[in-house]
């Protein structure tokens, strides 16, 4: 067996920051000029005025598999954001790049995200067929840029370039001619920064391994059955032969917590080997790359994409998790019908941009104001404002306990339309 890379914080211990990381004076700054800040670093503002955000807030409440009122101990979306934050900082270390970029990217990356998790972004989604779509990672960034409502000075929370960069994970070649500079590499299938790159594999670990874990305490997973996982495999044989008595909790834990280290450790490996050999000069040159260089080596990608499949057939097609999924898709279709027919049963705020961007844009106009509305909802609020719609007996100003709806849609219940 070959020794393993020395990586950049082994080499160079004195200096945090590698040449090709992203340093704040290369920043290509913010959309309205603003002085530096006293204390802190550039990405340090960033992260500080995501966490200070209404929408992240909100991701305490926001589904990542499993419905939030289904159980108090799955995780949500704020939760999922911590730990990709966390795998993601501590890989930045190791490789000499900027901490603070990667936890801003990793802390705002869902907040564009609809309630439901992904069965609410596919309805919305399909809602918005004809009226351009809708993308969670272009959201993410409408959130920042343009619906955050915060500082005197500007819309949004005036990110810089980067973190933005870092949030816009995916965007078709349409949406991206209408971004100017921060699509262009859509377009040009370039890279963007090792940090971007980071907080987008550091989300995989985490949501691979939280899905398993929770999907194990759900009971709609199967030790045994994961044993076709060969990442599960080969850590559940190792915590069985070194504690052959363990079970329960801990025994999942100690599984989830070394397929964890696995993959961090291979990716960190890989990267250093990929860096030291490519050794950009600075991010222009990560930039101008066609290939990434944050990544796993081939076998861990091959195992990553087994784990995967397994999930998806097993977890996220499970029939639970599918009744689940079928209750969002008509909570979300109903919603947007219902204010897409007549904007003004919204709120005031959102009654009047659908009005204002409907003189300016036409239908498509008006349908961004409602699903602006409808994905800036918590799961809790979108199932309250479906039953203040639907049910003659709801007042229509919503009062009264929005955990007693939550209650009635319980996921551990046999369907029946969330009322
Ligand atoms: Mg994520």
């Amino acid at each position: 067996m070959t020794a393993e890379p020395l990586t950049w914080l082994q080499r160079h211990p004195e200096q945090r920051l590698a040449p090709w990381a992203a340093w704040d004076e290369h920043s290509r700054g913010r959309r309205f000029a603003e002085a530096p800040p006293r204390l802190r670093g550039q990405f340090q503002r960033d992260r500080d005025r995501i966490i200070h955000s209404t929408a992240f807030r909100r991701l305490v409440y926001k589904t990542q598999v499993f419905v939030n009122h289904e159980g108090d101990l799955y995780r949500t979306r704020l939760t999922h954001s911590l730990e990709v934050a966390q795998i993601g900082r501590t890989v930045a270390q190791s490789l000499g790049l900027n901490e603070y970029l990667v936890e801003a990217v990793s802390l705002a990356h869902d907040l564009g995200h609809t309630p439901f998790g992904h069965a609410g972004q596919d309805a919305l989604n399909a809602c918005m067929r004809d009226y351009g779509g809708f993308e969670h990672n272009l959201q993410s960034l409408r959130v920042v840029d343009e619906l955050e409502e915060k500082y005197a000075d500007f819309q949004g929370l005036n990110l810089t370039f980067e973190t933005r960069e870092g949030v816009l994970k995916h965007c078709s070649v349409r949406n991206a001619r209408r971004l100017g500079e921060l699509g262009q590499r859509f377009i040009d299938r370039t890279q963007p920064s090792l940090e971007a790159q980071l907080a987008n594999l550091a989300d995989e670990v985490a949501y691979n391994n939280h899905d398993i874990d929770d999907g194990l305490r759900a009971g709609l997973l199967d030790m045994d059955a994961l044993q076709e996982v060969v990442l599960f495999r080969r850590e559940y044989e190792t915590v069985r032969a070194a504690y052959p008595r363990l079970q329960g909790r801990r025994l999942i834990h100690e599984i989830v917590r070394r397929m964890i280290d696995s993959m961090v450790g291979d990716l960190v490996t890989n990267s250093s080997l990929r860096l030291f050999d490519a050794a950009p000069a600075d991010i222009a040159a990560v930039r101008a790359r066609q290939a990434p260089l944050i990544g796993y080596s081939e076998e861990m990608a091959g195992h990553i994409r087994d784990m995967k499949r397994y999930l998806h057939e097993h977890l996220y097609r499970h029939y639970r998790v599918l009744r689940m999924t079928t209750k969002a898709r008509k909570v979300v279709q109903a919603l947007f019908e219902a204010f897409f027919t007549e904007p003004r049963l919204m709120p005031d705020e959102h009654a009047g941009h659908a009005a204002d961007w409907e003189a300016a844009d036409g239908a498509d106009g008006r349908a961004r104001a409602v699903a602006d509305y409808i994905a800036g909802m918590t799961d809790r609020y979108a199932i309250t404002e479906y039953e203040r719609l639907t049910d003659p007996r709801r007042t229509p100003g919503g009062a009264g306990p929005p955990a007693a709806a939550a209650d009635r849609c319980g996921g551990q219940t046999p369907p029946r339309p969330c009322r």
